[in-house]
């Protein structure tokens, strides 16, 4: 990361830019991409990864191979990815004010993401996750949430007019839950819901609330109190008993199997996307982000397509993610769409 005059500005209103304490100039407002097209409601976290040869288990040390930082957090990952695909986008969120907020925050802004809704709070540090990968690209994920413990309802109603002209809506649930109901109630495009963390007894009108309620098959499990969902079948029970709790429609990733899909248009017809092959396993963190962006990104370019064509499509921005280190510098740009979807 870059030190940068930024650990010497100051932000308190939502909204506005950074304004120098010294003689610097500040960092260039965000580039106008016209109308928002996709809107991302959640997270931003700062990720410490640390690559060792396997995961400890409870009470034991390990010592890693080495240690990076990265850019994360569900809401801000699946933002990413969709704005790398192409698609306009702007995150609506909360950072501390302190370094880490500052850094992310232009950096969001450097990679074309609207941040007018972005904002840093006094008092209160930006969200931490610590994640272990293993040799065999395997995670472990542990969340200090910050500042996302403050996003809220009138979050939502302040940011109106972009919930009446985006697209697509993205919530995650590493957020306040009433907030992200308040959100998806509010839009009438096409929104998706990934209930991630899930939580026990997910209220029905949380389930109810979105268009595409996507999930994956640990996250399903628990929500349909399984022990585990490790084949297709499982995977459709779970759907269909999503479907019965009042879903939409239901996607449910399975890693290496790819995705099942199953919607109230037809609810006894499941679709499975396989996943598209990947020469080099190399980290398996945020393929769930890449695959929820581009979804959102598919949805949006291609709204005549079926839902099968939007899968398949994530599931091959899923896998480029998977075949590459780290979360957001692992999400494929926009070649990759143009060339595979259609
Ligand atoms: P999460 O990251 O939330 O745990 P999954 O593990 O289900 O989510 O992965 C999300 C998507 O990433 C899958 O549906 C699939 O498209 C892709 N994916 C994950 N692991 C692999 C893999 N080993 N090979 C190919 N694609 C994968």
């Amino acid at each position: 990361f870059k030190s940068s005059a930024l650990h010497q500005m100051s932000r308190t209103r939502k909204g506005a830019h950074p304004q120098p304490q010294t003689t610097e100039q500040p960092p260039p407002p965000p580039k106008d991409n016209g109308p928002i097209e996709v809107l991302v409601f959640g997270s931003i976290n700062m990720d410490y990864i640390t690559y060792l040869n396997e995961l400890p288990k409870p009470g034991e040390t390990l010592q890693a191979m080495y240690r990076e930082q990265c850019f994360g957090g569900k809401g801000a990952n699946q933002c990413m990815a969709a704005a790398k695909l192409g698609a306009n986008c702007a995150l609506i969120a909360k950072l501390g004010q302190d370094d880490l907020g500052s850094i992310y925050y232009e950096y969001l802004q450097q990679m074309g993401i609207n941040t007018d809704y972005v904002e840093q709070l006094e008092g209160v540090e930006t969200g931490i996750a610590q994640i272990n990968v293993d040799d065999n690209a395997e995670n472990t994920i542990v969340v200090l949430p910050g500042a996302n413990q403050r996003l809220n309802s009138k979050d939502v109603s302040a940011a109106k007019k972009l919930f009446k002209t985006a697209k697509v809506l993205l919530c995650q649930l590493e957020t306040n839950h009433k907030a992200v109901l308040c959100a998806l109630k509010l839009f009438k495009g096409v929104s998706i819901l990934n209930a991630a963390p899930a939580m026990k007894d997910m209220p029905p009108e949380l389930i109810q609330a979105a268009s595409i309620l996507c999930v994956n098959e640990v996250e399903a499990a628990q929500l349909t109190d399984r022990e585990d969902i490790k084949t297709l079948q499982d995977a459709k029970a779970a759907a269909g008993e999503l479907l019965e709790k009042g879903a939409q429609s239901v996607i449910i990733t399975m890693g290496a199997l790819g995705a099942v899909h199953l919607s109230q248009s037809d609810p006894k017809y499941c679709i499975h996307c396989p996943a598209a092959p990947v020469r080099y396993l190399a980290d398996t963190s945020g393929a769930g982000d890449a695959f929820l962006g581009s979804l959102a990104y598919h949805i949006l370019r291609f709204p005549n397509l079926n839902p099968e064509s939007h899968i398949y499509a994530a599931n091959i921005c899923a896998a480029y993610s998977v075949g590459h280190r780290g979360t957001q510098p692992s999400f494929p740009g926009s070649e990759i769409a143009q060339d595979d979807l259609c």
